[in-house]
């Protein structure tokens, strides 16, 4: 079990607003030990590493993970768990920032989005491609920018009521983002859907792209999730036993392929039959594409027109990402027909219909 520690980081006489921050691990807090490794540090020496955080006056308290991960290691156990801690403290609090590792950033921010209904404040994912401890860092203009945002507010309400990513200067649609680069600083991008805001010397919020939600309707969280789910990316010269392995997996419930271009597949007679008899055993099998951009749009080419006709669901401009935790989210949360409708209605923004 995740073991969490709490502590009040930075707090005004006369505060602008209150933000928590969750601490989970990642790249962010790491420094040097003196081998030269990379260890994770012990936050409460954050403010040396950041001390003009402390004029932003807002007043800032810490839930940390007390053995912080790598994000690599996250699973739908942590996801229920930040959720948790939102839900518990979403009364006291202007907004939330979620510290997190980048490699899975993009999936927790796409399963809290689905798990988060009736959300109407800020919880804003950021981490670093360079620890906070480096010179040349990336962490702070991340973790200060996040800070801003969650507390950002217009006519005494949040401007960004949803789940959204800050790194580099945008801020991105949680459920639309994906990890895209290892090396550069532009860890993220969200090829389907504009940003919500980018920060230069103002932070310019794009207000017709960020979800307008009912600020009357309370939070409700569902927590449980299904990982009964497979996914095939298709590649030239796919094997047939493999294909024939994934579909014959024990308890599988839904299947994702990642298919070429607008949904294309190979018209190749095996592939066809092994996802008809996939959908015939009650299998939801939905086609997201490979590309960044675009949509899936079955029919268009006479190599989507068959997945079309078996009962293969289009998954429109669903990322992977979202695919993954909304099929695990719906599968924890409703019955199976029910999914099979659900998954391709908007919960959150995370696809255009
Ligand atoms: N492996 C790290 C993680 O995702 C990478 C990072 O934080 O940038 O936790």
């Amino acid at each position: 079990m995740t073991q969490l520690k709490r502590t009040k980081l930075i707090h005004h006489q006369q505060a602008k607003g209150n933000v928590l921050l969750i601490y989970t691990g990642g790249t962010f807090g790491m420094m040097r030990n003196t081998v030269g490794s990379l260890v994770p540090f012990d936050f409460s020496n954050m403010v040396d590493h950041l001390p003009t955080i402390k004029n932003l006056s807002l007043n800032i308290d810490v839930i940390e993970f007390e053995k912080p991960i790598d994000s690599a290691n996250i699973n739908p156990e942590h996801w229920q768990l930040m959720a948790a801690l939102i839900e518990s403290n979403y009364q006291d609090f202007d907004g939330f920032v979620i510290l997190h590792g980048t490699d899975t950033m993009a999936f927790s921010a796409s399963a809290l989005s689905f798990m988060l209904e009736g959300l109407s404040k800020p919880v804003i994912l950021t981490g670093a491609q360079l620890p906070i401890s480096e010179p040349r860092s990336d962490a702070r203009e991340n973790l200060i920018t996040a800070i801003e945002i969650a507390a950002a507010k217009e006519n005494g309400k949040p401007i960004v009521p949803e789940v959204a990513i800050f790194f580099d200067y945008e801020l991105l649609r949680g459920n639309r983002s994906k990890k895209v680069e290892s090396m550069q600083f532009d860890a993220f991008d969200s090829g389907n859907y504009p940003a919500l805001a980018k920060a230069g010397v103002k932070i310019d919020f794009n207000r017709s792209a960020i979800l307008s939600v009912n600020t009357e309707k309370s939070l409700s969280v569902r927590k449980k999730f299904d990982s009964s789910i497979a996914l095939i990316k298709l590649y030239p010269g796919i094997s047939n036993a493999y294909l024939h392995a994934v579909i014959r997996t024990e308890g599988l419930k839904a299947l994702i392929i990642e298919t070429y271009g607008s949904g294309n597949a190979p018209t190749d007679t095996y592939l066809l039959t092994i996802l008809a008899e996939a959908v015939k055993k009650g299998i939801i099998v939905l086609n997201i594409s490979q590309c960044q951009g675009g949509r899936v749009t079955q029919g268009k080419y006479e190599t989507s027109k068959t997945l079309d006709e078996i009962g293969v669901i289009g998954g429109l401009d669903l990322t992977t990402e979202a695919a993954v935790t909304k099929l695990m989210f719906l599968l924890g949360n409703f019955p199976q027909e029910v999914v099979r409708t659900k998954v391709i209605e908007n919960f959150a923004g995370e696809l255009t219909i």
